[in-house]
């Protein structure tokens, strides 16, 4: 369940802001200043990994880009840090879109471990050019200074990283709460279903990979100004390791994970520090051991890391609230945002021709013939197996055709992605739900509004687009109380019935504005009343104009429903009529109950 931990967060946040002003030792203040560095690159980490599902071991060498920049600039050139800091900021984004490029369309480990290589030879290279110093790094790097006021003290310092921090942590909430903010969100669940809702998944893998070596970039040019001095060691494959394991035992899905993980990690590597040695009666890096044992033990007993855990705690004493609300009546007063034409009733929007799809040698999909008028419910019915959902991944642009045409209101489909097509107008459900799990109803949904929207990741991070997410929030919501889900606006969607998740689903389609609705078996697992209730659902889109393509096993649900039967097996059509005739033909009674009388 989604916790609502607003004070405690900012407890916790505030607490860090009123501890330098206590009378603590110098030793505290410095390890403070060290928590405040690594949560901003944990924190990038949470973006990038927890929620983007995607995973770097790379971040210390943007650390370093950071760091060794503005040294660079400021020693040797004798520039002001603060030149230094957005030259740090374009060599590490520049850098990060260019591996971002190249690695994150590709699947699986392929990023995991470029990201080592990166770090690798980065370290490498900090270490052995000569203008950077080679090992010994470069000393004499200035202290920051604002309007002639020096920073110089660790005190001051303390203040500058924590109000970095401050600020990165109310950009990525910002983000995340908005309508680029659920793209994220949605790419850790694999690429089809946040594609299908037209979202282009590797341009923002491209971008949270920016957004976190950013991050990691600022607090290398924090770390610079406060060591004032920089080498190789900081940099390298291990560091890079250290704030991914901060990152995972704060809890990697979560903001505010980061910070715990960073706080959590520093005190213990500075306690082990202390300990082991004495314990072990030699010395080396032996909290590294612990570190480890502790992952494991951690990744078998709380995936998610400590903050639910935390948060679970405080949320029995403080009951929790919906984080994102959509307004109760549109900033205008409706939801006027544009759609798109409809077709005039009649109107042919899909044709089918021979389209064909071979998996090597088993022809899923053999020449397949159909089509769909404006305002008609068509039912594509047949056994397991027999092609149906192979069919729909054809007109929905999930799989390319291997031959034939599919066309959609006159223009040639069967071989763009599934992003072009949902602009077009084709809304999808799938057979087995793709939603997020942990987000509320009205979260999930939004994602199919992703469309139309327009603001871009930054106005989204400096809530300049709050009039257009309202509108979007309250468009989603109209299509959740549309399909009858109103009541669990703010339930995390993970929580509802298989049944109510697929209706979920349809509200999500329909925030894409379609004028085809295609529904892939959306009445498995439901009960009776349910099954009703969606056909009544489907029946009032039908009165709107909407034209569906219905896949579906179950003939007695589609049977009262569908103006037209299209039936499959084998990968062909072997009838097509009204639900009448086809409820007495022969080849069709033949093929649903194999044969037998
Ligand atoms: P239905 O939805 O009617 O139950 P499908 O379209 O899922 O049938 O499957 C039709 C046939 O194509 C099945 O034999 C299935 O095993 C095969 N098939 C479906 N998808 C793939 C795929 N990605 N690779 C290989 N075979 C597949
Ligand atoms: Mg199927």
């Amino acid at each position: 369940m989604k916790m609502s931990t607003k004070k405690l967060q900012w407890l916790m946040f505030g607490w860090f802001f009123v501890f330098p002003f206590l009378p603590v030792p110098g030793y505290w203040i410095t390890i403070g200043n060290y928590i405040g560095l690594y949560s901003i690159v944990a924190l990038g980490l949470v973006l990038l990994t927890g929620i983007g599902g995607l995973t770097s071991f790379g971040q210390a060498a943007f650390v370093g880009l950071g760091a060794y920049t503005t040294a660079y600039l400021s020693t040797t050139l004798g520039w002001s840090p603060w030149v230094g800091l957005g030259a740090g900021l374009v060599v590490s984004g520049l850098a990060a879109a260019l591996i971002g490029s190249v690695t994150v369309r590709l699947s699986g480990h392929f990023l995991p471990l470029a990201t080592i290589a990166w770090g690798l030879s980065l370290y490498y290279l900090f270490g052995t050019i000569e203008f950077l110093g080679k090992y010994d790094g470069l000393s004499g790097i200035p202290a920051l200074s604002v309007f002639g006021i020096d920073l110089s003290s660790p005190r001051v310092m303390y203040g500058v990283i924590w109000l970095c921090l401050g600020g990165c942590l109310m950009l990525v909430l910002n983000l995340l709460n908005s309508r680029p903010g659920r793209a994220i969100r949605a790419l850790a669940k694999g690429k089809t279903m946040p594609e299908a809702m037209g979202i282009h998944t590797a341009q923002y893998k491209i971008l949270i990979f920016v957004l976190a070596a950013l991050m990691a970039s600022l607090s290398g040019w924090l770390y610079a100004h406060l060591q004032r001095s920089v080498s190789a060691t900081p940099f390298g494959l291990h560091m890079g390791i250290e704030y991914l394991f901060m990152a995972v035992v704060g809890g990697v899905g979560h903001v505010w994970g980061a910070i715990l993980g960073a706080v959590v990690m520093t005190g213990l590597k500075s306690q082990l520090q202390d300990l082991l040695p004495l314990l072990l009666g030699s010395n080396g890096n032996f909290e590294i051991v612990v570190f480890g044992v502790m992952i494991v033990l951690l990744l078998l007993w709380s995936r998610d890391g400590l903050w639910p855990w935390v948060a679970s705690v405080w949320a029995k004493f403080h009951p929790p609230e919906p984080e994102v609300v959509a307004p109760a009546i549109a900033p205008d007063g409706y939801s006027d945002l544009p759609r798109r034409a409809r077709p005039q009733a009649g109107a042919l929007i899909l044709e089918v021709s021979d389209a064909r799809k071979q998996f090597g040698g088993l022809v899923a999909v053999k020449d397949m013939a159909f089509e769909i008028r404006a305002g008609e419910v068509v039912g594509l019915i047949g056994p397991n197996g027999a092609g149906k959902s192979t069919m729909f991944n054809l007109v929905t642009g999930v799989l390319p055709a291997t031959s034939g045409e599919i066309r959609f209101c006159g223009e040639r489909i069967d071989q763009l992605d599934s992003r072009h097509i949902v602009r077009m107008g084709i809304g999808r459900s799938f057979q087995h739900v793709h939603l997020i799990p942990q987000l509320s109803v009205l979260e999930n949904v939004a994602m199919g509004a992703h469309l139309r929207g327009r603001s871009s990741p930054l106005a989204a991070a400096l809530r300049l687009d709050r009039h257009e997410e309202a509108r979007l929030l309250f468009l989603a919501a109209e299509q959740i109380r549309r399909v009858g889900l109103g009541e669990y606006m703010h339930t995390p969607a993970g929580s509802l019935a298989l049944g109510q998740q697929r209706i979920l689903e349809i509200a999500r389609a329909l925030c894409t504005d379609p004028t085809l609705l295609l529904l892939d078996e959306p009445a498995a697992g439901l009960r009776l009343k349910e099954k009703e209730a969606l056909a009544d659902l489907i029946r009032q889109l039908k009165g709107e104009g909407m034209s569906v393509l219905l896949v579906e096993h179950d003939m007695d649900f589609v049977m009262g429903l569908t103006d037209r039967l299209v039936v499959m097996e084998f990968g062909s059509k072997i009838a097509e009529g009204l639900p009448a005739e086809i409820q007495n033909n022969e080849a069709v009674l033949a093929a649903y109950l194999g044969g037998v009388e």
